[in-house]
C-alpha cells in the first residue's frame, strides 16, 4: 500500500520515463521509421516499433502484445507500398481509435524491374524520400496534437536540414565511385530507390520482399551477370540470411563488401542505430568497397 503509494508520488513528480502521462502515444511499424518519428515527435511523443531492430518487417508475425500497444495509440504510422502485410488485420483486431497514417504518401513508387511488375516498399532507402515522410509525420503529429504545432515544426526543420547535409554527403559519395563500378549485388531488392535517386545499380537474387525464396536459376543468373559485368562486390544485409551471399560470392569471384542496413536499424549500440546512422553506415561500406 505504501510502496504503491509513493510510487503514485514518484511518478507524479518526476513522470515515467517509459512514457509520461502527458505525452502522445504512437506506433511505428518498424525501427527506421520509429527513429523519424522520434526525431519530429521530440519530448511530446512515446513512440513505439513494432518489429525490432535488426528484424524483417516482410515476414513478422504480430503479437497479441503489439494489439495492445496499437489499442493504446493515438497514432499508427506505417510505411505502406505493401511493405507491411500484416497491418490492416493487426489495426481491425486491436480495435484501436487511433489515426493510421502511411508515411510514403506522396512517395513515386518504384515497381520491381522484372516481369512480376510489384510495387518496391523500400522508398525510405532515398533520403529525398525520408524528407516526404517527415512531412506526413509533421502533419499527422499536428493533427492529432494542435497545441505541439511549433514543437513538430520546428523538429521537423531542423531534422529536415540534417536531411539535406546528408543528401549532400551521399551525392559526393556515389560521385567517388568510378562509374562502372558502381554496381552492388544485395540478397534482395530492397535498394532500388537508393540507386534511381543516386545513380547506382543494384542487382538481387530475391525479389523487393523477402517471403520468397530465390531460385536456383535466378542464382545462377546473377553469377553469370556478376562475371560478365565484372560486378566488384556482393553486401550482406542485417536482416537475411548470409549463406545465399556467401555462396554467389564464392562462385562468381565478387568480394564480400561488409554489412547494409535495409530494412531495419541496429541495436542501439550498433553502427545503424537511427536513420542517419544508417545511410552514412551504408555509403561507407559502399564506398569502401568500390572506390579502387
Ligand atoms: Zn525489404
Amino acid at each position: 500500500m505504501l510502496r504503491s503509494a509513493l510510487a503514485f508520488l514518484v511518478l507524479a513528480l518526476f513522470g515515467d520515463p517509459a512514457g509520461a502521462a502527458d505525452q502522445l502515444n504512437v506506433v511505428a511499424t518498424f525501427s527506421i521509421l520509429g527513429d523519424l518519428v522520434t526525431n519530429v515527435g521530440g519530448e511530446r511523443v512515446n513512440v513505439t516499433a513494432l518489429v525490432a531492430p535488426n528484424g524483417d518487417a516482410h515476414v513478422y508475425a504480430p503479437t497479441p502484445a503489439d494489439s495492445k500497444k496499437l489499442a493504446a495509440a493515438a497514432i499508427v504510422f506505417s510505411n505502406g507500398l505493401g511493405f507491411e502485410g500484416w497491418i490492416d488485420r493487426l489495426v481491425k483486431a486491436s480495435g484501436t481509435k487511433a489515426a493510421t497514417v502511411v508515411a510514403s504518401k506522396g512517395v513515386k513508387p518504384r515497381t520491381e524491374d522484372d516481369d512480376h511488375g510489384k510495387i518496391d516498399p523500400h522508398a525510405w532507402q532515398s533520403v529525398a524520400n525520408a524528407k516526404i515522410y517527415v512531412g506526413n509525420i509533421r502533419d499527422a503529429l499536428i493533427k492529432a496534437d494542435p497545441p505541439g504545432k511549433d514543437a513538430y515544426d520546428a523538429n521537423a526543420k531542423a531534422y529536415l536540414a540534417k536531411l539535406d547535409a546528408l543528401e549532400t554527403d551521399v551525392k559526393k559519395a556515389i560521385d567517388s565511385i568510378p562509374r562502372e563500378r558502381r554496381k552492388i549485388i544485395t540478397t534482395h531488392d530492397a535498394f532500388g530507390y537508393f540507386g534511381a535517386t543516386y545513380g547506382m545499380e543494384f542487382i538481387a537474387p530475391q525479389g523487393v520482399s523477402t517471403d520468397a525464396e530465390a531460385s536456383a536459376r535466378d542464382i545462377a543468373k546473377i553469377i553469370t551477370q556478376i562475371k560478365r559485368q565484372k560486378v566488384p562486390a556482393v553486401f550482406l544485409e542485417n536482416v537475411t540470411d548470409d549463406r545465399l551471399l556467401r555462396q554467389i560470392a564464392a562462385e562468381s569471384g565478387a568480394k564480400i563488401g561488409g554489412k547494409v542496413y535495409s530494412d531495419a536499424l541496429s541495436d542501439a549500440g550498433g553502427l545503424a542505430a537511427t536513420y542517419i546512422d544508417m545511410i552514412r553506415n551504408n555509403i561507407r561500406q559502399f564506398t569502401a568497397a568500390l572506390v579502387s
